[in-house]
């Protein structure tokens, strides 16, 4: 189903992995994965020096955002991490998840705290402040899981969209930059829930996982 590769120019002597990539083949390969994965978006480099990606909306358009850092690295990751960004394009975070869901859990834990103060009084602060840490972990803990769950969401679209090499290339190399953080043990499962991304680990995981789960022949 997408046995072919991205399919753009490479730079002249260019070994295939291993090559950097200039900000116009970055453009051409956001505009060619995205046009094959039925998305409508593009790239633009912003003026950071990291070697993130990200998808912001400009006017509802989702926009590519990476850093130029990017282009240092070898093309097989940058396929594998536009097509992870793409995912996000075609998976966006639900809008409940992303302001009002926080907000009211705030508001309800603000207001819920002050009438705590107002009726019981000063002594009983420490129940007000109770109140409001509960329901932020609690409004803090769903948003974590919502978008874990997006990011798990966005690998396998990566997958499908450009095959297992490039996002487990990625991923591993980003796992080797940006190691996942050493939990207490009796904490991981918890400590690495208190995220926003999952550990590399986990989502090298759930690709390896869902690969070998596959017949043979089919990627
Ligand atoms: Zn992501």
């Amino acid at each position: 189903m997408h046995a072919s590769g991205p399919g753009r120019p490479r730079r002249p002597g260019g070994s295939g992995l291993g090559d950097v990539v200039t900000a116009e083949q970055l453009s051409e390969l956001v505009d060619d994965l995205a046009t094959r994965g039925g998305l409508l978006t593009h790239l633009q480099l912003t003026a950071r020096s990291n070697d993130n990606a990200k998808v912001r909306y400009r006017q509802g358009r989702p926009v590519v955002f990476v850093d130029p850092g990017a282009l240092r690295r070898p093309d097989e990751e940058v396929t594998g991490q536009v097509a992870h960004e793409l995912g996000h394009v075609a998976v966006p975070p639900s809008r409940l998840a992303r302001h009002p869901f926080l907000l009211l859990f705030m508001w309800t834990a603000l207001l819920l705290s002050l009438l705590v103060l107002a009726v019981a009084g000063v002594p009983y602060s420490f129940v007000a402040a109770a109140i409001a840490n509960g329901v932020s972990v609690v409004a803090g803990a769903a948003l974590f899981a919502h978008s874990q769950r997006s990011e798990l969401a966005a690998d396998r679209f990566a997958v499908e969209l450009v095959g297992a090499a490039p996002v487990l290339a990625w991923l591993h190399a980003s796992a080797q930059r940006h190691p996942d953080t050493k939990a207490p043990r009796f904490l991981g499962p918890y400590w690495h829930r208190a995220d926003t991304h999952p550990t590399w680990r986990r989502r090298i995981d759930a690709i390896t996982g869902s690969v070998e789960a596959r017949p043979p022949g089919s990627r």
